[in-house]
């Protein structure tokens, strides 16, 4: 069985997670701080924040810049379902933007006109969530003029993306946005098993972010408040948080991944590269790449050319799974899920998105796959095409 996509850890992963394992601290040590720098350090942004999940980090970045009751939150449908549930978590009120046909990403058109219209009826979002599908940036200089513009804050959901870079700088270096979030989950770019961490280069709200990683409590005297006669020891609750705290164990894997990440950003190129020649003369659109983009490669989505295909998607997806190819599909517009639909969205609301859902699928692709095993699953999608 090959799979859509996996981890690649190696003994200097091993032997990281197992020297962590053998100290004082299992939790709330020192490697968390390092895997911390070294991630604000490679991508180029003041402040980072980990915590234990990607959605974790959506959740409390939308709690720092406000999301509330009664607040609009806007992202794309193409996406993982945690980038929308992250508001709902909040109790503000989810929208959707459809893709560009050509990156899948939120549509800048889109978004300008939703938003022209939105300032009519005065339902402007308070934070739009792009969402770097694939680990292609989104067109973030224009994301980034509309929120000027419109007065909504940004942050990147790149999940996808942590590699990629947008005009020849890292993601995360949040130039166009308020925080980028990225995961750590086995199948994403490096992983810690679970994780996520969110980045910011705005001083508040990393402190905010931090308060609500853990309790809403801080033990930095500076921030406690003097409240005579309740004495104050060495820390104080004073908001309300959670414990979404990254363990020691598992920032030592992500930090001994990230001293990998060059290796495995050079891999996933060669093997797009090796898919794009391969599959370019059959009746399927391989990923087109934005000239202002260095795509991280997390997923090679390709969209099959129906008209041309006498088989259902249904039957390629089907085909390619008995092959022993894990084939995945991502996404299902999120407002298709049936939580959503009883929200009141319809099939239809986002049809460019629809028409990407009705077409494409995930092939292999990870660090690790072998060519031997990457020319099997192109003979397998030949086979699964009746090409
Ligand atoms: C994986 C993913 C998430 C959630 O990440 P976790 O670390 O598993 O919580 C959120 N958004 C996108 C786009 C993802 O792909």
């Amino acid at each position: 069985m090959i799979p859509y996509s996996r981890q690649d850890i190696n003994q200097d992963d091993i032997d990281a997670v197992v020297d962590v394992l053998r100290s004082d601290f299992l939790t709330q040590g020192m490697v968390v701080p390092e895997f911390e720098r070294a991630v604000s350090s490679y991508c180029g942004v003041q402040h980072a924040v980990a915590v234990n999940s990607a959605t974790s980090a959506l959740h409390i970045a939308c709690l720092a810049l406000g999301a509330g009751k009664g607040d609009l939150v806007w992202t794309t449908p193409i996406t993982f379902v945690a980038s929308a549930n992250c508001a709902l978590y909040c109790g503000a009120t989810v929208d959707f933007v459809d893709i560009d046909p050509h990156t899948y990403n939120m549509s800048v058109g889109r978004l300008a006109e939703k938003l022209a219209s939105a300032a009519k009826t005065g339902r402007l979002p308070k934070v739009v969530i792009p969402v770097h599908l694939c680990g292609q940036s989104c067109d973030m200089e224009g994301i980034h003029a509309l929120s000027r513009q419109y007065g909504f804050r940004i942050i990147e959901d790149a999940s996808h993306a942590i590699s990629g870079r947008y005009k020849e700088e890292r993601i995360g270096n949040c130039r166009y946005s308020d925080i980028t979030v990225f995961s750590f989950h086995p199948v994403k770019i490096i992983t810690s098993g679970e994780g996520g961490m969110a980045l910011t280069n705005d001083a508040l709200l990393a402190k905010r972010l931090r308060l609500l990683r853990s309790h809403g409590i801080t033990s930095d005297a500076a921030e406690m408040q003097a409240r005579p006669p309740l004495e104050i020891w060495n820390y104080q609750q004073t908001g309300l948080g959670f414990n979404y705290r990254m363990t020691d164990i598992l920032a030592a894997l992500g930090l001994s991944q990230m001293r990998r990440i060059g290796e495995f950003l050079a891999r996933r190129h060669a093997i797009a590269s090796r898919y794009d020649e391969a599959l370019a003369n059959l009746p399927v659109v391989v990923p087109w790449q934005h000239p202002e983009s260095y795509s991280s490669y997390h997923l090679y989505v390709i969209r099959l050319k129906l008209g041309e295909i006498g088989r259902t998607q249904r039957e390629v997806y089907d085909a390619l799974r008995a092959a022993g190819v894990l084939v995945n599909l991502h996404y299902i517009p999120v407002y298709r899920q049936p939580y959503y639909e009883q929200m009141g969205f319809a099939v239809g609301y986002c049809p460019e998105a629809e028409r990407f859902y009705s077409e494409v699928i995930s092939i292999p692709m990870y660090p690790a796959l072998a060519e031997a095993i990457q020319e099997q699953v192109v003979l397998a999608i030949c086979g699964a095409l009746g090409a």
